[in-house]
């Protein structure tokens, strides 16, 4: 099976779209990502899954905490900017939750510290212990097919 197959078929589950941040030594960073679950109510654990050659693979290994915004419909410029997909440099401003950096106006934000890590196969596994959490209505952005979607 090649590569292709296997992402056009993960790409019909359609899923909503997380910048996961995180900061180390005074330097914010993020990134777009939308393999993300639940994981347990008690202890309140979700789930991250990062590419061994991302960036914040390190920066996660390294700070022991992380964030996870899940974007409002209106946030697609944000997922692109932490995706890599807007070439040029942008200033984005962050705010502080717990003493970690999130991207103001998300629907959520969820402040974690790193519970348990584990390889598989070319990503990394960040199971994060929820510290505590932000909530905001509105409506959320998808991705759908390689594509983003607005669910109204
Ligand atoms: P980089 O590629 O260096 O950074 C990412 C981008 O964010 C760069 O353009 C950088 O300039 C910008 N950036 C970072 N910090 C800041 C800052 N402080 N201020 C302004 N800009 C900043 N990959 C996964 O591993 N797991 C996933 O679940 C996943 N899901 C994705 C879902 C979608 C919808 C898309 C489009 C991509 C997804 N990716 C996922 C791919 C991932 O987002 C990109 O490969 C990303 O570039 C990897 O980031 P990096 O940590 O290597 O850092
Ligand atoms: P796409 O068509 O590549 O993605 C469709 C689906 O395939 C994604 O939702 C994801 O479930 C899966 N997928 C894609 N790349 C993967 C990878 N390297 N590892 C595991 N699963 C993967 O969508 P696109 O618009 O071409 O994506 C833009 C970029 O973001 C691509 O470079 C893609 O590889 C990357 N991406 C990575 C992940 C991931 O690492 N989990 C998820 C989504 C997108």
């Amino acid at each position: 099976m090649d590569d292709r197959m296997f992402r056009a078929a993960m790409g019909k589950f359609a899923t909503g779209v997380t910048v996961i941040t995180s900061e180390l030594d005074g330097d914010v960073h993020g990134m777009t990502a939308n393999a993300f679950m639940s994981v347990s109510l008690d202890p309140k654990l979700i789930l991250i899954s990062v590419d061994e050659k991302a960036r914040m693979k390190e920066v996660i290994n390294q700070s022991g905490k992380f964030t996870v915004n899940i974007l409002s419909g209106e946030q697609k410029e944000m997922s692109m900017i932490f995706a890599g997909q807007i070439k040029e440099d942008r200033d984005v401003e962050f705010e502080t939750f717990e003493g970690l950096p999130v991207i103001e106006n998300s629907l959520v934000s969820l402040a974690c510290d790193v519970y348990q890590t584990q390889d598989a196969g070319d990503h990394t596994l960040f199971i994060g212990e929820v510290l505590n959490l932000n909530v905001q209505d509105g409506e959320p952005l998808a991705f759908y097919e390689g594509k983003y979607k607005q669910m109204t």
